[in-house]
């Protein structure tokens, strides 16, 4: 048998319901127990959104009793549809065949497919069917999370749970550009454990693990308490984005990271300064330089404080190098 929307239709004066099959064939009780008692809950509207009919389904979704339903107003039984169904009218109006739609009522979801109920070519209301997608909008919000969760971990280092590489190239990329469109200064800061290789070959790659953690952990905060963003470049080797930052304030953000790191003690007997120490090139651009292209921008910030560092290390390291332009 064929339930097809187009074996249905409401005549201009709606209630009582009269379902007319155009197929003699189709036997008209048949018809109408099947769509009364079928799983998918539907409701037909008049052209003011009062229900004429609704089924088992639709009634037992909504709470309701059959009867209780007819008559009733959509926007008072379902306030938060009234304005689709008001707009689905609209467009029924305009001559669209089917609309298709989703919605959330009492914690569970549903698809609703929207098709006009006419007499004479005039749209004289509108059935609605409600497939009940719950389960496959969970899986997909799982799913959503799951794919998002995973993206976060192709952005995590994961020894000291700060940016890697590929993490740190978008958000690079991404404060570049705002800082470019809000013109508004931006620092990058680049540090290096001192003389790591020796700490290595002197306490072990597990104690060198251990301390590229414990540093990372004190830049994560100096970073974020300035609003900044942290990633491990590579090695021994950190970065950090500062957005609206100026060059002042990048050099002191930097001078602290440093100060922590030497106040941690690790000792490091290979070291001038008997424990772990950081050199820390920043670089910075002021807001004057944001007509620059951004690829330029992005790479010449790192490069200067690329430079930077090295200058630092040539100093005598644990120390803080500093390069600002237009500030
Ligand atoms: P400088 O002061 O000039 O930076 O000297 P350095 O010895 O720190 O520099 P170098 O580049 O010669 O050595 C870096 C060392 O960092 C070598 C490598 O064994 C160590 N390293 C890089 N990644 C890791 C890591 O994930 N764990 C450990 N334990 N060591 C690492
Ligand atoms: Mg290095
Ligand atoms: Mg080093």
């Amino acid at each position: 048998m064929n339930f097809a929307v187009d074996l249905l239709s409401v005549p201009r004066a709606s209630p009582p319901l009269c379902l007319r099959a155009r197929s003699r064939e189709v036997d008209e009780g048949d018809l109408l127990r099947a769509v009364s008692r079928g799983p998918v809950p539907i409701l037909l509207l008049d052209r003011d959104l009062r229900l004429v009919f609704a089924n088992d389904a639709a009634a037992g979704a909504l709470r309701l009793s059959r009867p209780a339903l007819i008559g009733g107003s959509l926007a008072e039984l379902l306030p938060h549809t009234a304005v689709l169904a008001r707009h689905a009218m609209e467009l029924l109006d305009r001559g669209r065949p089917t609309l298709e739609c989703e919605i959330g009522h009492a914690g569970r979801h549903y698809q609703l497919s929207v098709n006009p109920l006419t007499t004479a070519g005039q749209v004289e209301g509108m059935i609605v069917a409600a497939t009940d997608i719950t389960r496959r909008h969970r899986a997909t919000r799982q799913l959503r999370a799951a794919a998002r969760r995973l993206a976060a971990r192709t952005r995590c280092d994961h020894l000291t749970q700060l940016m890697n590489r590929r993490g740190l190239d978008l958000a690079l990329r991404q404060k570049t550009k705002s800082a470019s469109r809000m013109r508004e200064p931006l620092s990058v800061l680049m540090a290096d454990i001192d003389w790591f290789k020796s700490y290595n070959d002197e306490y072990g790659h597990l104690a060198g693990d251990h301390c590229i953690r414990r540093i990372a952990k004190c830049l994560r905060t100096c970073i974020e308490s300035a609003g900044g963003e942290a990633a491990r470049y590579g090695g021994e080797e950190f970065v950090a984005v500062l957005p609206g930052i100026s060059r002042a304030d990048a050099t002191s953000i930097a001078e602290r990271f440093r100060a922590e790191v030497e106040a941690l003690e690790i000792a490091h007997g290979f070291s001038l300064y008997e424990v772990v120490t950081v050199s820390v090139g920043a670089a910075s651009l002021g807001p004057a330089i944001t007509d620059l292209p951004t690829d330029w921008y992005r790479e010449g910030i790192l490069s200067a404080a690329d430079d930077a560092l090295y200058c630092a290390k040539a100093d005598g390291r644990n120390r803080v190098r500093s390069f600002g332009w237009r500030l």
